[in-house]
């Protein structure tokens, strides 16, 4: 993995939450592609609204991200929160709210 904005080899950092990437003021959390805050910050209220969808128990996990990948026209295989840029994440809340409304 290296960094996408100085193509250096990122600053490895092993904390209790497993391993962190750090360079250029990017980071991610794993064998990832480093992301900015604003990517962090976009992915993370992707998941807060989309999580519970499966989580609770609505539709299996596979089901539910299939309907997310229909609906942001990506394939199953590429749709996945940590891949996603800020603006794909920023679609995520949206595409939630319709999917609730479908199940209902
Ligand atoms: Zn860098």
């Amino acid at each position: 993995m290296t960094c996408p904005k100085c193509q250096g080899v990122p600053k490895r950092t092993e904390t209790r939450y497993g391993l962190r990437l750090d360079c250029c003021g990017l980071w991610a959390w794993g064998e990832h592609p480093l992301a900015d805050a604003a990517t962090h910050d976009a992915r993370k209220k992707a998941h807060a609204a989309f999580d519970p969808i499966w989580r609770d128990g609505h539709m299996s996990r596979g089901k539910a991200y299939k309907m997310l990948a229909e609906e942001m026209g990506l394939s199953r295989d590429d749709c996945h929160m940590k891949l996603m840029t800020a603006e794909q994440a920023s679609l995520v809340p949206d595409i939630a709210t319709k999917i609730k409304e479908k199940l209902k």
